[in-house]
């Protein structure tokens, strides 16, 4: 029931919240300001700031068209990628991988390729060449949503601002400098530069001391419940949950958004513009 209820908030929330304008929480009466004991702001970047699954479909269509071999449809190809993503995107957590998948993200996404390969029959000997590609290809279609630069040039100088980032240290460093958003920053919290990420403890306890702000002092702004929001809730921060049809892998079985699951209070707030967060910070 409760489950029920809370879906039912989240759904009522969606519909009120328009991208592309400010959202408004259903549960907060207007004008009222909900993050103003917030000292210090972090953002989440993939899915938050920028599409980075759709970049990853873009990329997977270009290269998954440019070596289509041996009677292998692109299509085939994409369903094996997806397929064995689900199985490694777990794997490269473990012993086995981690260190590696921490400091050279080309060596899990060439594994991954090599994998998504051998599953169709197709040579493997291709792989680094096509997962370099996917690489290039996925970079060239990476861009901020609409409302985020604004939303940073906004709040720099008024706040300290973090970016949180879960990833190998060089990819996601790639991605900060193509998108041209590193002066914003005051600090950086990278999984592949710490060797552990979100949603560890650890993470949000480095965010706050870089920032000199304890626990509510601090917004989380980010689009995985499970690794943005809970884990921020759980370090008693404020949080700010963002919502976008664009943010369901290309690996998804359902091709839905994730929900919140049961055991997590709702955040804060519910978001699919970034903009809708200057209506509630000074
Ligand atoms: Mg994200």
């Amino acid at each position: 029931m409760c489950r029920e209820l809370s879906l039912l908030a989240i759904e009522r929330d969606l519909k009120r919240t328009n991208p592309g304008t400010p959202a408004k929480p259903g549960h907060n009466p207007p004008g009222s300001m909900l993050f103003s004991d917030v000292k210090a702001v972090f953002f989440d970047l993939d899915d938050t700031l920028c599409g980075y699954w759709d970049a990853a479909k873009t990329g997977l269509d270009i290269v998954f068209t440019e070596y289509a071999q041996n009677g292998t449809t692109p299509s085939q190809l994409k369903k094996a990628w997806a397929n064995e993503f689900r199985t490694f995107a777990k794997e490269v957590k473990s012993d086995a991988w981690y260190e590696r998948y921490c400091r050279d993200g080309g060596s899990s996404r060439t594994e991954l390729m090599r994998r998504t390969l051998a599953a169709v029959d197709a040579d493997t000997a291709q792989a680094e060449e096509i997962s370099t590609r996917y690489l290039e290809e996925r970079q060239n279609a990476l861009h901020l949503f609409e409302g985020s630069l604004e939303t940073l040039q906004a709040l720099k100088g008024k706040y300290p601002l973090g970016l949180i980032t879960n990833g190998p240290g060089d990819i996601q460093r790639l991605e900060i400098e193509k998108l041209g958003i590193s002066d914003f920053f005051d600090s950086f919290h990278i999984e592949g530069e710490m060797g552990y990420g979100k949603p560890d403890p650890r993470v949000f306890t480095n965010a706050e001391n870089a920032a000199n702000a304890r626990g509510p002092e601090n917004l989380m702004v980010g689009n995985s419940a499970q690794h943005d929001i809970k884990p921020a809730q759980q370090a008693g921060w404020h949080t700010a949950w963002v919502r976008r049809p664009s943010d369901v892998s290309p690996s998804s079985r359902t091709g839905r958004q994730e929900e919140l699951p049961v055991d997590m209070a709702q955040p804060d707030f519910i978001l699919a513009d970034l903009r809708a967060l200057l209506d509630h910070l000074a």
